[in-house]
């Protein structure tokens, strides 16, 4: 799916130079490292602050931790995303409303949200599914005329572009009043181990973000509330400042793969291309296809067969996950996230997709599919 070998092999030089930088000056936590690469990403993103942390899970947890909700009180989110999203939210002892998703861009139903708000809501977490924005100007707008917070699951998302009716051009994760974002290693933007990152433009939620994620401390030894203990080290700030001058053509790289899947599947009656939320720009994190009158599984298993990895992103919606049961929701409740799950398929995308390796990819799945 990804080939992070080869991605290395081409950036060796600057990533090795700025791990060994961190090894000589032995900074390994909080050194000067973490605060230029902070720096450069509140550059590149616009947001006025970034905050590095342990992982994206963590930068979730921490944003909602500062928001001072409690329990009881609802966070939205959508039912078709990775678990992380609402684990944060039930971790915390707030009640996870989960909400169906769009057939065309898979991303949280504006209609599903309006529907779900009760007096209880506080927030709403969208998330930027396989790397293009949820509709924010609705999402913004909603959350202005009911006072609510709204914490940006950026995770896939890094570097995509969102463009308001205004004009007005904002990165994802900043458009919010936090936004989260991950550094695994297969995300965009990704080092080589655990790590993630907040941002906010709110000087006050950044102060009690950095408190949050330093157990609960404004002044050493002071804490003044209960906190967490998560950060980004020095080793992996290093390759990550190496890497963010290569996240543009990181990004064009997976658009031109994108674009040559769009071409070879457009018109075949068993294939739908990924749906665009025009007001988005989209980084495809991940290139996912939804299969209309075929055997999804048996397509997998054959592409496995000729050494095309493919993935189910993802398989069960949050709602019919067992640790989330809840009486509040049965199968059927949110049939497009049902749907999706039972026909989405997943191709390899990465920043080194050659032609030939896309020629393969595509030829072999029309072959099975037109079987
Ligand atoms: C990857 C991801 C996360 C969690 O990131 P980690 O760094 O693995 O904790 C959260 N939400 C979404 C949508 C993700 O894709």
């Amino acid at each position: 799916m990804v080939d992070l070998q080869t991605q290395y092999q081409h950036i060796k030089a600057e990533v090795d130079k700025g791990i060994n930088e961190v090894i000589e000056s032995a900074a390994f936590i909080k050194g000067p490292k973490v605060a230029q690469f902070q720096a450069n990403l509140e550059e590149y993103t616009g947001a006025k602050h970034v905050i590095t942390v342990g992982n994206g899970t963590d930068a979730l947890q921490i944003a909602l931790m500062a928001l001072g909700l409690k329990p009881g009180d609802e966070v939205i989110t959508p039912t078709f995303t990775f678990i992380a999203t609402a684990e944060v939210v039930a971790l915390l002892g707030l009640t996870p409303v989960v909400v169906d998703v769009d057939w065309e861009t898979m991303n949280i139903s504006i209609e599903g949200i309006r529907k779900a708000i009760t007096p209880k809501t506080k927030a709403i977490v969208p998330v930027h599914l396989f790397g293009q924005c949820a509709d924010m100007e609705q999402i913004m707008s909603i959350a202005r005329e009911y006072d609510l917070y709204v914490v940006e699951d950026a995770c896939q998302a890094i570097g995509a572009e969102y463009t308001f009716s205004t004009g007005v051009k904002r990165q994802a994760g900043t458009m919010g009043h936090i936004g989260c974002t991950s550094f695994f290693p297969s995300k965009n933007l990704g080092c080589y181990g655990d790590g993630g990152a907040i941002f906010t433009n709110d000087d006050e939620l950044a102060q009690k973000m950095k408190a949050v994620a330093n157990h609960g401390c404004f002044v050493r030894y002071h804490h003044d509330f209960v906190g967490v203990n998560s950060r980004l080290d020095s080793i992996q700030a290093a390759i990550l400042d190496a890497k963010l001058p290569h996240l543009n053509e990181y990004i064009a790289a997976r658009q031109r793969a994108a674009a040559y899947y769009d071409k070879a599947f457009a018109n075949n009656a068993h294939i739908l291309i990924p749906g665009r939320e025009a007001a988005s720009t989209h980084v495809y994190h991940q290139y996912t296809l939804r299969l209309i009158n075929v055997n999804r599984d048996a397509v997998r298993e054959q592409l496995a067969a000729l050494d095309i990895p493919a993935m189910i992103y993802y398989p069960i919606p949050l709602h019919l996950q067992k640790a989330y049961q809840d009486p509040r929701y049965l199968p059927g409740d949110f049939p497009v996230a049902e749907r999706l799950a039972a026909c989405v398929l997943s191709l390899p995308m990465h920043t080194e997709l050659d032609e030939e390796q896309l020629q393969y990819i595509t030829r072999n799945v029309l072959e099975i599919i037109n079987k």
